[in-house]
């Protein structure tokens, strides 16, 4: 069994990028800047947010973040969203999800420039990225594929079981895998909390994209011999031993799948990094003026 190193690749990424930026600013070009705004006090997005900007930071990127209370209107929320689309030196912008309950993320989403819209969720970068055009890939598929990428895992006729199908991960990750690319040319499987004969079909998997939001649903019964794991959940388990009172668990049971696998992701240290790897490089390509092309 290998570990798929999530932290030590997208630290590689970094540094990649931080050479072309150092680069363009050599060059007398502009620098990367990323605009990230976070409404609330959401623990989780806290962190998120805030090793977002660090890893800005470190690369050599501007960033700004916009902090707002839980209470701001919706109006105020998409004004400023419109004032960061007309500033010419904001490249990328992303929107910490989720929003409180009172704010449309449909309509704030919509409301992102698709040119700055590096978390690719804006339905004209999704439409681009279901025909195969070049776009913005949501980050954390994007980071799913260099990851599978740089290890160079076969997955060409292999059998992909996405568990979750949600917009920013299980929907797209399961596109991106049946692709005629590589990596991609997967035969894939998307499951859902509807799905009956989950155990049976993960079985067949060679493939098993976890992301469903639910501590250790993976257990060793429902992964064949070899399989390759990817695990994209991250969920807060209270632990009294922790200073922060938690700890962080995946959606796979890691201590009993580990062994029956090629490859396995670690939580963390997997897909969690290579999600900010992923939307640093969209960040660079907002800023040079070009998209991926995940065909
Ligand atoms: P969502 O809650 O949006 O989606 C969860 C999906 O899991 C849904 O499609 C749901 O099905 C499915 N599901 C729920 N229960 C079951 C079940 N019993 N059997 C099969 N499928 C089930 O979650 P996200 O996609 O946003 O996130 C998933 C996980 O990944 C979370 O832990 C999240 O924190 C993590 N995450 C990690 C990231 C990273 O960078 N590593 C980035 C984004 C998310 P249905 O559609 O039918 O409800």
């Amino acid at each position: 069994m290998q570990i798929l190193d999530g932290k030590l690749v997208s630290e590689a990424i970094k540094a990649q990028l931080a050479t072309k930026v150092a680069e363009l600013k050599a060059a007398g070009k502009k620098t990367p800047h990323l605009a990230a705004i976070l409404v609330g006090n959401n623990g989780a997005s806290e962190t998120y947010v805030a090793s977002k900007v660090k890893s800005c930071a470190e690369i050599g990127y501007n960033s700004t973040l916009l902090r707002f209370d839980e209470q701001i209107s919706e109006k105020h929320l998409l004004d400023h969203i419109t004032m960061l689309n007309e500033n010419a030196d904001v490249d990328g912008i992303l929107v910490q999800l989720p929003l409180p309950k009172h704010i449309n993320e449909e309509l704030v989403i919509n409301t992102i420039d698709p040119s700055k819209d590096v978390d690719g969720f804006h339905p004209m970068n999704v439409g681009k990225m279901v025909s195969g055009l070049p776009t913005f890939v949501p980050a954390t598929p994007y980071g799913i594929m260099l990851l599978l990428e740089h290890y160079q895992i076969p997955t060409k006729g292999k059998h992909a079981v996405v568990i979750g199908r949600s917009h920013i991960v299980g929907t797209p990750v399961s596109i991106l895998l049946s692709r005629s690319a590589n990596p991609g040319n997967c035969t894939v499987t998307l499951c859902h909390s509807q799905t009956t004969n989950l155990k049976e079909i993960c079985l067949q998997a060679d493939i098993i994209v976890a992301a469903i939001g639910k501590p250790n649903f993976v257990t060793a019964d429902m992964v064949k011999e070899g399989a390759v794991i990817v695990d994209v959940g991250i969920n807060r388990v209270a632990d009294a031993s922790k200073k922060s009172g938690f700890r962080l668990l995946g959606d796979v049971k890691f201590d009993e799948v580990a062994p029956k696998c090629s490859f396995i992701t670690p939580v963390p240290g997997g897909v969690g990094p290579m999600t900010i790897a992923a939307l640093l490089k969209n960040t660079y390509h907002a800023a040079i003026g070009q998209k991926v092309n995940m065909n």
